[in-house]
């Protein structure tokens, strides 16, 4: 037992450090980039194409923290209750100016609370790997709309946008390592999302018509029984 308390609270100075480095590393790179940016205005053309190859692989060093790291904790303290209604209201707060940026509207309904087992900054890691390819996809008039609901005992989350869209061969790569088909992609983002819902013991799956638009299905065993209530806390 006290070999596993160790293992936990090790295991929890790792994560919190990836965490922090994951922000920490950011700011160099940002700072770079700038500077890079500043240079490459005063180069000779020659030059030009060098700088751009730099600031390509500083942004993709970025999304790789970004669709890896950005939420990293630890695995073993991890099955608590998640409440969705919340889970998804803090998702969509922090999405909000990606969407903003990219010249979008997000809607998120959750009318009632959905309480599934899992670990708060897995599972808003994941949903936001697809939320973000979501906005990544979308373009004028972009539009993307997050429900929740309950199900016969699953609690069910989807996720519309209007975007590109995918053709059939796409959609069945979907979660290979690698597989993206963007200049300045990682194909690591669905990757992290499929493996971490499958730890959770959900699913997820993929509908997409090319030109039309994404939906993305997600779904979680509901908690029959919230501990939230306190009897359930006492012995039986
Ligand atoms: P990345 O975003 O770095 O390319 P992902 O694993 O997140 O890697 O996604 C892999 C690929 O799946 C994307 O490059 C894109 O082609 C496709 N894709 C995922 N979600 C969507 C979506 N909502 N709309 C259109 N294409 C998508
Ligand atoms: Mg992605």
């Amino acid at each position: 037992y006290n070999h596993q308390l160790q293992r936990t609270e090790k295991m929890e100075i790792i994560s919190e450090l990836a965490a922090s480095i994951a922000h920490e590393v950011r700011n160099p790179l940002q700072v770079t980039r700038g500077f890079l940016q500043l240079l490459s205005g005063k180069s000779v053309d020659h030059d030009k194409s060098y700088f751009s190859l730099a600031i390509q692989e500083l942004d993709r060093a970025s999304s790789i923290i970004t669709d890896f790291l950005t939420f990293a904790k630890p695995e073993l303290d991890t099955l608590v209750e998640l409440n969705l209604q919340h889970e998804l209201a803090q998702i969509e707060t922090m999405m909000t100016p990606l969407i903003l940026l990219n010249n979008g509207e997000m809607e998120v309904h959750v009318p009632e609370p959905q309480i599934i087992l899992g670990n708060s900054s897995k599972f808003k890691q994941a949903l936001i790997n697809i939320i973000k390819n979501s906005i990544e996809a979308i373009q004028e008039n972009g539009h993307i709309t997050i429900n929740a609901w309950a199900e016969e005992g699953i609690a069910v989350i989807r996720i519309v946008d209007n975007g590109e869209g995918m053709e059939p061969e796409q959609i069945a790569k979907l979660g290979e390592p690698y597989f993206s088909t963007k200049s300045k992609g990682t194909g690591l983002g669905l990757m992290v999302t499929f493996r971490i819902i499958e730890v959770m013991e959900g699913t997820l799956e993929f509908y997409s018509e090319k030109g039309k638009g994404t939906e993305a299905i997600v779904r979680f065993p509901l908690v029959s029984n919230p501990s939230s209530k306190k009897t359930s806390l006492l012995p039986q």
